[in-house]
């Protein structure tokens, strides 16, 4: 615990402050995510990351510290639509492989009737979406 201590963190090596014990978020991002942590600041600013960060639960601050740097990464990714973007391409990519899926399934049916009874089986593949 001590040896981390005098690791600076991502936020006190990018604001350029000393680590130390007084270090209020340091645990939540640490000095390997730092590119993402100058995503975030440069995307949601330092004092609105730290305004986050303060008015999340304690138990919540780690889901709250890897929210906000994935959001800054698709921002960074697709400066125009942002979060948005990265979920529209999810989307299409879910309807694309629902096609797909539709698609096997027909052709697994075409050749369950195509095949003799006693080696015919009923397979379908499933996917919850
Ligand atoms: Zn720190």
């Amino acid at each position: 615990m001590s040896e981390q201590r005098n690791v600076p963190c991502g936020l006190c090596r990018y604001q350029h402050k000393r680590h130390d014990l007084s270090c209020e978020f340091g645990q939540y991002f640490p000095i390997n995510r730092l590119r993402e942590i100058e995503s975030a600041s440069k995307f949601f600013g330092m004092a609105n990351l730290l305004r986050l960060m303060r008015g999340a639960e304690p138990s919540q601050r780690q889901v709250m510290a890897n929210s906000i740097l994935r959001e800054a990464q698709m921002w960074a990714n697709d400066p125009i639509h942002g979060a948005l973007g990265h979920i529209l391409t999810l989307s299409s990519h879910i309807k694309s492989v629902g096609r797909e899926l539709k698609l096997v399934n027909a052709m697994l049916a075409h050749c369950s009737h195509q095949a003799t009874p006693q080696i015919a089986t009923t397979v379908q593949v499933r996917v919850l979406l």
